[in-house]
């Protein structure tokens, strides 16, 4: 008899700016479902993207949390098992990672720019909430070219090709069945950027098998990239973790609220007198 794995949840902030009541409620979600399992919660740093990064922000990101009632039993900040929990130190993984995709032939070098792929994508392209548009099947290389080596340069985009026309399922714990179509909902998708860095979606498959997450709890947004981290998961053959993914909170106006919305930051709440307990109570009907 196999015993299911005890509950692993995850927060991964990207310290890109300062959390906002958005990410709050849904890392909020997460910690609840966690202790609600008797499980485990892990604090991953999704630092990956150099560009946008600040340690300023990482560092406001963990206090912010921490500040709103939150803990966690792993972290860049008090170590763990699964460490390094920084994103940008476990790049030796994803590479691993790559070379295992590329042993495998599903992936391949892609020099076209965004552009190109606005401009091709002329077809209403996209079923909404993903700004990836799907990648023209006039652009891929035949399955049966040669593959180029990875190198240590890689210099290039490589991208995951996805088969066509092949229905993508999972179920997710809020939202219920979940349903993709290869080729027309989602095309190949990058897994290492020419700068030398995974994608998103390659490092989060990578880390949530690594760390032995069970449940991802995050935004509803997310939903399309989940169906590229399962097919990432399959490749790698890894065990995929259930997906619970939470409603996007709006401001007043209606609009999703993002990392702009400096007055609904937990930042400036607390500056203006706020209490954690205050902001949570508003949560706990969910
Ligand atoms: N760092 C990513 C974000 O903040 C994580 C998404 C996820 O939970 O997988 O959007």
């Amino acid at each position: 008899m196999t015993t299911a794995p005890a509950y692993r949840g995850r927060l991964a902030p990207s310290p890109t700016g300062y959390l906002h009541l958005g990410h709050a409620r849904t890392f909020w979600i997460a910690a609840r479902r966690a202790r609600a399992a008797g499980g485990a919660l892990v604090l991953r740093n999704d630092d990956l993207d150099a560009q946008r990064y600040r340690l300023d922000y990482a560092q406001a990101m963990l206090e912010d949390l921490r500040w709103l009632g939150l803990a966690w039993d792993e972290g860049p900040d008090i170590g763990g098992p699964f460490a390094p929990y920084n994103q940008s130190e476990r790049l030796a993984a994803y590479r691993a990672a790559l070379e295992r995709l590329h042993g495998a032939r599903l992936i391949y070098p892609c020099t076209r720019s965004r552009r190109d792929l606005i401009e091709a994508a002329s077809a209403p392209h996209e079923g909404g909430g993903d700004d990836e548009p799907v990648y023209p099947a006039a652009f891929r290389p035949d399955p049966g070219a040669p593959l180029p080596p990875l190198g240590d340069a890689l210099g290039v985009n490589w991208r995951l090709r996805v088969r066509d026309g092949e229905v993508l399922e999972f179920v997710d714990t809020r939202l219920g069945p979940q349903r993709a179509v290869a080729g027309r909902d989602l095309g190949d998708f990058p897994v290492w950027r020419k700068d030398g860095c995974p994608s998103y979606q390659l490092a989060c498959a990578v880390d949530d098998a690594a760390m032995g997450i069970t449940e991802v709890v995050r935004g509803e947004d997310l939903v399309r990239s989940t169906f590229r981290q399962l097919l990432i998961l399959r490749a790698l053959g890894e065990r995929a973790p259930a997906y619970h993914h939470c409603p996007l909170m709006a401001d007043a106006a209606g609009r999703r609220l993002a990392k702009r919305h400096d007055a609904l930051s937990l930042r400036v709440l607390r500056a203006r007198g706020e209490s954690p307990e205050s902001i949570r109570a508003a949560w706990e009907a969910l």
